[in-house]
């Protein structure tokens, strides 16, 4: 399994992740040229890409989802209340996935965790290798660290999760006080602290690349981030990577720890 950030924040977010053969995106919050452009720089054709999964129905995460199912064929998947509250969905006959089930596609599993955020039925992602049973996850778009974001974060490979602001920056920052308090908010996005506090409770050895995204670029800096999540995770049996994802650039490939998906491959031939 490999994953890459397309491109990651509120101008846009995509993540690609593929297993053997098989593609799928989660998220195509950017038009379809610029989608088109990000999977170019690594040598990927849209029209390769078997589904993409929409987590919420905020334009950074759909804008180009249903006009790149219907330019490259792929199927288009989210929770129902998402298709409910969004009218170009319906129209790109978006299949509904109530929010805890799974979609099966030809080599992966995708699983839908309900998230806190202000929109209609947002959800994370768990993609697992049907063959290896490697799994990575995106976590973006959470107000609070809850059960459920818990759950969905814990014993994952690569671990995509939101690192949006920092405390300090964002009261000190160009947005006003309705804005701030959105932001700040349980059903808003993830501090650089909270983010590191809920990685350092699901950390597990096995963990092989935590990738900070959704960074804000105006209340947050990549090495603020970065050294906060650093800091955290020294302290814990993490033996991986933390990166940090652009808003408008591609970052990857990121893979799980080659022993996991060799031990996973001989376990898969043994059955
Ligand atoms: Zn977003
Ligand atoms: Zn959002």
């Amino acid at each position: 399994m490999k994953l890459w950030v397309l491109g990651s924040g509120s101008a846009g977010n995509a993540v690609l992740v593929e297993s053997g053969d098989s593609r799928v995106l989660v998220d195509a919050g950017f038009a379809p040229r610029t989608l088109a452009a990000r999977l170019r720089v690594i040598g990927v054709a849209p029209a390769s890409i078997e589904a993409c999964i929409v987590t919420h129905e905020h334009g950074d995460h759909v804008k180009g989802a249903s006009a790149g199912a219907r330019k490259w064929g792929w199927l288009l998947f989210a929770s129902e209340g998402t298709v409910d509250a969004s009218a170009e969905l319906q129209e790109a006959s978006c299949a509904r996935v109530p929010v805890g089930e799974s979609v099966t596609l030809s080599r992966m599993t995708l699983t839908t965790y309900g998230i806190p955020h202000d929109a209609a039925s947002p959800i994370g992602v768990r993609v697992t290798s049907i063959s290896t049973g490697v799994s990575a996850v995106v976590c973006t778009d959470v107000g609070h660290a809850s059960e459920s974001v818990r759950a969905l974060c814990s014993d994952a490979d690569v671990l995509v999760l939101e690192s949006n602001h920092d405390d300090g920056m964002l009261r000190a920052g160009p947005y006003p006080p309705s804005v701030q308090a959105r932001i700040a908010s349980r059903v808003g996005h993830l501090s650089n602290r909270a983010s590191a506090a809920l990685a350092r409770d699901v950390v597990h050895r096995n963990l092989a690349h935590v990738v900070l995204a959704h960074l804000s670029e105006r209340c947050n800096d990549h090495g603020i981030a970065h050294r906060c999540m650093t800091d955290a995770l020294s302290r814990t049996r993490f033996r991986g990577v933390t990166s940090v994802a652009m808003q408008h650039g591609v970052v990857g490939p990121f893979l799980p720890r080659a022993e996991r998906a060799e031990k996973a491959v001989q376990f898969a031939l043994a059955l």
